[in-house]
């Protein structure tokens, strides 16, 4: 970011790169309000960005609130982003900025772009707009058209290293060190995934599936049914849910050779008498389990029939020898 400030010409068009949460949007706004706040730099129209951006003076304020005239947000209504979207935006473009020094237009999961709004959208590349500043998120850059990407200077954003984003949980939200690093991990350097997690109910939630899944191993059918029909009921949170278990089974599985390295280690007290429970194989086994309902119900296997499978996999007491 500090480098595109310093630079005398602001870009006409940028590509934000980066897997989900890692801040792109933010960035984009931040980008906006350094281009645009009046109160560093002295003239009105001074021609470059200022930095630091002040975050109180009229522009930052309203850029912050989301109200600013001359910011356009485009994002993905449903699945796609449709030619409707982007003629709109076009519209607006085609008209002088209300009272931004740079206009911007912030377009979020570029790679929801049907093809005919991305083509519309490529005509904007093609010929900006005096002072208008165009700003594509994506994932990757190659699930964008090679046209689009080539006329974008492109930033690639990365994922947060673990260790800052548990200091962060762990400073700003309270949590304790072992439950930080836990969440941290989950998170898998995602900063917007890892705020939502624990500020949600993915704390409590975690702890109650370690403890069924631990009580599950000889346990009756009924049981087991009633495991996967709670897993299954909340289809936005399986995917979590799944990955907990896994990283549990897998602390099982390291925590006699290198206690250290554990993900939960807010719940050692569990994985001690748990791990003696099970053997190395056994536990391999499960992780498998576990991944093996993950392809297939990204396949669009019936997850609930998928869950009970997995459970009853767990349960049964020979089978994790
Ligand atoms: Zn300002």
């Amino acid at each position: 970011m500090g480098a595109l400030l310093e630079r005398e010409s602001i870009p006409h068009a940028l590509l934000f790169a980066g897997m989900d949460g890692v801040g792109k949007r933010t960035a984009a706004l931040r980008f906006a309000m350094a281009c645009n706040c009046r109160s560093a730099g002295g003239a009105a129209e001074a021609e470059r960005p200022s930095l630091p951006l002040c975050g109180h003076c009229g522009a930052c304020r309203k850029i912050q609130a989301g109200i600013h005239p001359d910011i356009h947000m485009t994002a993905p209504s449903g699945a796609a982003i449709r030619i409707a979207q982007v003629r709109a935006l076009c519209d607006q473009l085609a008209m002088k900025p209300y009272e931004a020094r740079y206009r911007f237009a912030i377009v979020s999961d570029a790679q929801a772009l049907n093809a005919e709004a991305a083509n519309a959208l490529l005509k904007v590349l093609e010929e900006p707009p005096d002072r208008t500043v165009l700003i594509l998120t994506a994932i990757q850059a190659s699930d964008l058209l090679p046209t689009i990407v080539s006329r974008c200077r492109s930033v690639r954003f990365h994922p947060i290293p673990r260790a800052t984003l548990a200091d962060h949980l762990e400073r700003h939200k309270g949590l304790s060190p072992e439950a930080a690093a836990a969440a941290a991990v989950l998170a898998n350097g995602s900063f917007a995934r890892a705020v939502d997690a624990n500020l949600t109910e993915w704390m409590p939630r975690r702890r109650w599936l370690i403890r069924e899944a631990d009580a599950l191993t000889g346990a009756p059918r009924i049981r087991t049914l009633a495991f996967a029909e709670r897993l299954a009921k909340d289809k936005s949170k399986l995917g979590d849910a799944l990955e907990i278990l896994k990283l549990w089974f897998r602390d099982l599985l390291i925590w006699p050779h290198d206690p250290g390295r554990v993900v939960n280690a807010d719940m050692a007290d569990r994985i001690e008498p748990a791990a003696r429970r099970e053997t190395p194989a056994g536990l391999l086994a499960k992780i498998d389990a576990v991944a093996r309902v993950q392809r297939d119900i990204a396949g669009n296997a019936n997850p609930r029939l998928a869950l009970e499978v997995l459970a009853r996999g767990l349960a049964a007491p020979g089978g994790n020898k």
